[in-house]
């Protein structure tokens, strides 16, 4: 049998004609750059999420990258985040010419510990006062745990920026006057970013991003951050970039973002028939850990996507030789991350180099992510459980 990590097709096939409709009516409005259709799309997401805007960008990335030039953040400024993410999360803040500040990682959630975020904010403003911004990651499609953090970002008066590339739509429980209301990913701090790499939940045909947020004054200055810096058009106040969405996406999202909570819940379902398959297999907690749901035993989570499984990521021994094992088998699995942001080569020269955060060493030593997109297949979960359980 076999189980790719991810196959697009299924959704492609769905929406085909769709899809082709909309971009031919795009090709021949002879309108390519912004627009009605990005302006629609805009509106659709900010709503999805609960926030007065929506700002279109050209990638992930580049929705990080505006929203720290939107803020002003810049040379000898600090942003403190997780050293366990994708780059571009660390990305972003080099290349505003800031420097990233790592607080270690919760060994359950692998998102940022909002206990050493505490413990470096305290220091940070005993000190120099250097820390501008603090970044949380959504991990693997499940938020970051937000009270604390949005309680430091109140107390010490900076921004939240949410990576949220990996979480749209993903709930939160935020606790508010002693009630709970699940907040979506995004629509929690000051700026949240969002990807539409096809690999994401909500996936382009290339790449696309959207900022997301419900300060009026910052919605303006996305968009002009996002053109140059422009504000009106050819008056430049500030420098900001080419970061602006295509038509071409926008149409193509719009037509997707309505399938999304049913996506979500077919990858919960995936989620929810691993667990059964590993724990009939006898295997779960040793050798193999199963991601942890923070959220999900409490109040109302049974009506929301607490989680919603970008990736599947399983803990587990021996991670190098189970890859190749499956891969052997026809089996697509990936390691999200082999190594962690203060390891890379490129922070050497600015002084990294001895810096260790031992939680997300460990995660980046033992994850592994198995397929889990929405039209897999309850035989092909069967099969990958039966290979592992033959490997150990
Ligand atoms: C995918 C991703 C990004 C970047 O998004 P692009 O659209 O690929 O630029 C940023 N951060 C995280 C955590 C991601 O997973």
């Amino acid at each position: 049998m076999n189980v790719p990590l991810l196959d697009l097709q299924p959704q492609m096939s769905r929406f085909r004609d769709q899809v082709l409709e909309a971009v031919t009516s795009v090709i021949d409005s002879t309108r390519y750059i912004l627009g009605s259709e990005v302006s629609r799309f805009e509106k659709e997401v900010a709503a999805y999420c609960g926030t007065g805007f929506g700002i279109g960008v050209s990638s992930g990335t580049d929705a990080l990258l505006a929203s720290l030039m939107a803020l002003e953040i810049g040379a000898g400024d600090l942003v403190l985040t997780t050293p366990y993410t994708f780059f571009a999360t660390m990305g972003s803040i080099l290349r505003v010419g800031a420097r990233p500040v790592f607080a270690d990682i919760d060994p359950d959630t692998m998102n940022i510990d909002p206990a050493q975020v505490e413990r470096i904010l305290a220091d940070d403003q005993a000190g120099r006062k250097k820390i501008r911004a603090i970044m949380p990651v959504h991990l693997f499609g499940q938020c970051a745990d937000m009270q604390p953090l949005l309680e430091l970002a109140a107390r010490y008066g900076i921004p939240i920026i949410e990576d949220a590339a990996q979480a749209i739509g993903a709930q939160y429980p935020l606790e508010e006057n002693g009630a709970v209301t699940w907040k979506k990913a995004g629509a929690m701090g000051t700026a949240g970013c969002f990807s539409f790499f096809p690999s994401k939940n909500l996936g382009g045909i290339g790449d696309g991003g959207m900022v997301v947020t419900s300060d009026s004054g910052l919605d303006r200055i996305l968009r002009s951050c996002r053109d140059h810096g422009a504000d009106p058009k050819y008056y430049h106040r500030r420098i900001g970039g080419n970061f602006r969405l295509d038509p071409i996406q926008a149409v193509v999202l719009s037509i997707k973002l309505p399938h999304l909570e049913e996506w979500h819940r077919a990858r919960r379902r995936n989620a929810t028939l691993y667990r059964e398959y590993f724990s009939q297999a006898g295997l779960t907690d040793n050798p193999v850990v199963l991601p942890r749901e923070a959220y999900g035993g409490l109040e109302g989570a049974a009506e929301v996507n607490y989680h919603i499984y970008n990736q599947f990521v399983i803990r587990v021994p021996d991670r190098d030789r189970l890859r190749s094992f499956l891969q052997e088998n026809s089996i697509g699995c990936e390691i999200y991350y082999p190594l962690c942001l203060h390891q890379q080569a490129c922070l050497a020269p600015l002084g990294y180099g001895d810096q260790t955060f031992p939680v997300a060493e460990e995660a980046a030593r033992q994850a592994l992510a198995l397929p889990i997109y929405p039209e897999l297949q309850q035989e092909q979960i069967a099969y990958v459980v039966e290979k592992i359980s033959e490997f150990f």
